[in-house]
């Protein structure tokens, strides 16, 4: 898998070889480059002392890392003879729920009887403070959850395996420059404070989450595991693939406007045991990342380097684009790829995303891969 990773892409994880310490690595093709020799901040185990430095750093990195890699300068490893670590230590970890398809659907799933949206949800960002602790790399197994649930029908909860083992395909925004206690960051200082963006994966045990969320919202339903990218892309590689966002009605608060609230043009392809069962575009997000972040910050809440904030899930209008296993099989009624309601045991889900380069070509974002694992009872 070489294509998307040309020198418009070049994006940033951690590597290990049988011989070497953890250190950062940049992608190209179907290579690994060793980095580590370009800067003391890359010769670490986590990309979080680079991305500390800032913008201006990270474009000037950028530019003599294209120009080492062209010549082949640096050493560099095949991708299958690497291990791939988690890329930055995080810190602080958001979930958002920025599509309005997605939010919708849940609405009439869940409430069927009611208006699919809260009223909140087109004035402001609705989001939750997750578990980074339980943020891993691409390829980790996830070992399926036990928990209480109690179905609506059910005299009394029971504790076990959870039977309803879902996905949500979404995508993550890394925090490279944090913002103090007191101070916002505006939708405009998006850039300033935005290294990069990566796969997500959120987990989540529908049964446990629907028993537990009211009134205090997501809790063990996900905090099991979250799974990212093993690469981080860094916002620069995604400057063709800047987009309009959809309409906004009614017109959002003023700290929630500005000219940098723009959406991102990635496709996304769900691939459970090897086939595609969706592809949900990221493109039609209600909430831009900017929006999200100046929300995130409004109250004054400081972020710090390795934060990491997520979309929610991705969803849109068309029944084949919807991010979660809950939405495929709507609640678990339709069956749907040959017969799938929720994660069975064995299954692996890959999200691969992809996006216009600046090349003029295509960049493939790092894939987010996982399998699950029985429960251990
Ligand atoms: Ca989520």
């Amino acid at each position: 898998m070489s294509d998307g990773f040309g020198l418009d892409h070049l994006p940033y994880g951690v590597f290990t070889t049988r011989a070497s310490a953890p250190r950062v690595g940049v992608r190209f093709a179907d290579r690994v480059v060793d980095v580590a020799s370009v800067r003391p901040e890359l010769d670490r185990p986590t990309l979080n002392d680079f991305m500390a430095l800032g913008p201006e750093v990270w474009s000037q990195t950028r530019t003599e890392i294209a120009g080492l890699v062209e010549s082949d300068t640096l050493p560099s490893y095949a991708v299958d003879d690497v291990t791939l670590q988690l890329p930055f230590a995080v810190g602080d970890y958001v979930d958002f729920y920025a599509s309005l398809e997605h939010a919708s659907n849940l609405g009439r799933i869940f409430r069927p009887d009611q208006e699919p949206l809260l009223p909140n949800w087109r004035h402001l960002p609705v989001g939750y403070h997750g578990r980074s602790g339980t943020v891993v790399v691409s390829g980790t197994p996830v070992v399926r959850p036990c928990g209480q649930r109690k179905a609506p029908t059910d005299d009394a909860p029971v504790f076990g395996p959870s039977r309803r083992l879902d996905i949500e395909t979404e995508l993550g925004f890394v925090i490279g420059v944090g913002s103090e206690l007191g101070d916002r960051i505006g939708v405009d200082e998006f850039a300033q404070h935005v290294f990069g963006v990566v796969g997500v994966n959120d987990w989540s045990a529908r049964d446990i989450q629907s028993w537990e969320y009211v009134p205090l919202g997501p809790f063990l339903g996900k905090s099991f595991a979250t799974s990212v990218s093993a690469w981080v892309t860094p916002l620069a590689a995604l400057a063709a693939a800047r987009a309009d966002l959809p309409a906004q009605d009614p017109a959002p608060l003023p700290y929630l406007s500005g000219t940098e609230g723009w959406a991102l043009d990635i496709d996304i392809e769900v691939v459970l045991n090897g086939e595609v069962v969706s592809r949900p575009p990221y493109r039609g997000m209600y909430w831009s990342p900017a929006q999200m972040l100046a929300h995130l910050t409004v109250n004054g809440a400081s972020t710090r380097t390795g934060d990491l904030f997520a979309s929610g899930t991705i969803s849109g209008a068309e029944p084949e684009t919807r991010g979660s296993f809950l939405e495929l099989s709507w609640g678990g009624k339709e069956p749907f790829a040959g017969g799938h309601t929720f994660l069975e045991d064995g299954d692996e889900v890959v999200l691969r995303y992809g996006a216009p380069g600046a090349g003029g070509g295509r960049i493939t974002l790092g894939e987010v891969a996982g399998r699950i694992d029985p429960a251990r009872e």
